[in-house]
């Protein structure tokens, strides 16, 4: 664990997640990915151990969206495409 991690904590999550906040849940965890670092798995965005708080974070919101793994896997995969 993160030294600042401890000191801020979880970021807190919306009362309501709304489409809005799932669209931002799969950004930060589309930016938020594990990279093998020589010293580990590190955030490739941010260099906190993998999953840092805002990976965590987006995958909070999205489960709290209801999403399946699936899904978020599809949403991730729209995420990367080219856009038109
Ligand atoms: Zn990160």
């Amino acid at each position: 664990m993160d030294s600042t991690d401890e000191f801020l904590g979880e970021l807190p999550l919306p009362p309501h997640v709304t489409a809005e906040d799932a669209t931002f849940a799969v950004k930060a965890v589309t930016v938020h990915v594990a990279k093998q670092w020589p010293d580990g798995l590190r955030c490739r965005n941010d260099r906190a151990p993998h999953p840092c708080r805002l990976h965590r974070w987006g995958r909070r919101v999205l489960d709290l969206r209801g999403l399946t793994d699936r899904q978020i896997r599809t949403l991730l995969a729209e995420q990367n495409a080219p856009q038109p």
